[in-house]
């Protein structure tokens, strides 16, 4: 079922929380709502949900002007952070509870809701819990509950504010990977809220990147990454490397250090945007940059070599990162305190004061000897 959000405005008192927000949410997708803390996702989850109201705009499932329908008659599940489980009741029992209540004409046969109970149950991995109380749970057994009786009235469109926030990031990589397999699984329409870039950018079709109540932009995980429309998306998507300088003619230069540029731009002070693999590193400078660093740390972690470096004869108001593969880590033998030079593949630039990035790349021809490369 589509979801479609249209001009959704919300003030509480004299604060706007939601400024003007329309969004497409195709059917079967699963969208990420992401924005730092106070940014408005929770309250655009609760319109969606009908358990709040907005001052202005329309939801629409499937076409269908819902705003004026109550909670109860929009039939969406929710999976909340703190959604308590009921503590005197079995897991069996918290699962069935959205059946047991329904009206009587409504409600299914006893032996169906134990039926459909079970079967969800299985689906979450945790039928042998049924008859366990939620104290007697670990946290990320108690969520999968949670979603199992989010998904006892068949909902086809799924609520999740930030339903992985308070567990360990073993069991929340967990979570996620299993969430992603129901949703393929069962084909509803999910909207899930949370402030970690990570987690929005493995699990979702499509994000919704907010700030102070706006949507920035709303791409697919690849483009928001790879083209960032704003500044703000760039720095809340991950770690990223700055170059300040002043153009003359094509060349950005601060202190000792300078880039030439692919094609010319307009303002004179600019900014250069690079993230840690968009940057390659040398042992010798590169022709159409000049930009020495020293390196500060040497981390082994994960499936890269990170490399912490600090400017050389330039300033950076952050340290660089730079990532690069065991292979290579092998060879250079890399050591605190060796200097190298940084060469940009890709670049974006962003003026001083402006909002919008340019992207830049290099042609292979406008770089140096690929030999020269570590
Ligand atoms: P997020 O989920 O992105 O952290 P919220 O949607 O919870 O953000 O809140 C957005 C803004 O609206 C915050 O500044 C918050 O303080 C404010 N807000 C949310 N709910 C209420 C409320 N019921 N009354 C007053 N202000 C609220
Ligand atoms: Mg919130």
């Amino acid at each position: 079922m589509s979801i479609s959000i249209e001009g959704i405005t919300k003030n509480f008192g004299s604060f706007q929380a939601l400024k003007n927000i329309s969004l497409e949410i195709p059917d079967g997708q699963l969208v990420g709502l992401l924005g730092p803390s106070g940014s408005g996702k929770t309250t655009l989850l609760r319109i969606i949900a009908g358990l709040e109201s907005a001052d202005e705009g329309r939801i629409l499932f499937h076409g269908e002007d819902v705003t004026r329908l109550h909670v109860r008659e929009r039939r969406v599940g929710f999976v909340f952070q703190h959604y308590a489980l009921f503590r005197h009741m079995t897991v069996a029992q918290n699962v069935a509870f959205g059946l047991d209540v329904l009206p009587s004409r409504e409600r299914p046969p006893a032996a169906e809701i134990h039926k459909r109970v079970q079967m969800l149950l299985e689906m979450v991995q945790l039928g042998h819990l049924a008859d366990r109380y939620p104290a007697q749970l670990s946290g990320g057994q108690k969520q999968r509950i949670a979603l199992a009786r989010a998904l006892s009235m068949k909902p086809q469109i799924l609520l999740l504010d930030e339903p992985f926030g308070a567990l360990d990031a073993k069991v929340r990589k967990d979570l996620r990977r299993w969430l992603r397999t129901l949703h393929e699984e069962f084909h509803f329409t999910s909207v899930f809220v949370t402030h970690d870039q990570e987690e929005a950018l493995e699990l979702s079709d499509q994000v919704a990147v907010m700030s102070a109540g706006k949507i920035e932009q709303v791409d697919t995980p690849q483009k928001l990454y790879a083209q960032p429309s704003s500044r703000f998306v760039f720095d809340f998507l991950g770690q990223v490397n700055v170059f300040r300088g002043e153009r003359s003619d094509s060349t950005l230069r601060q202190g000792d250090a300078w880039v030439r540029l692919p094609d010319a731009a307009g303002a004179t002070s600019l900014q250069l945007y690079m993230r840690s693999h968009e940057v390659r590193l040398q042992t010798t400078p590169a022709a159409h940059a000049y930009l020495p660093l020293r390196i500060e740390s040497v981390s082994l972690v994960g499936a890269e070599v990170r490399l912490e470096l600090s400017p050389v004869g330039w300033a950076s108001d952050e340290p660089w990162e730079v990532g690069i593969t065991h292979a290579q880590f092998n060879t250079w033998q890399p050591q605190r305190g060796d200097q190298c030079f940084a060469v940009p593949q890709v670049a974006h630039l962003i003026e001083v004061d402006a909002h919008t990035p340019h992207t830049l790349r290099w042609e292979a021809g406008e770089m140096d000897d690929p030999a020269a490369m570590i």
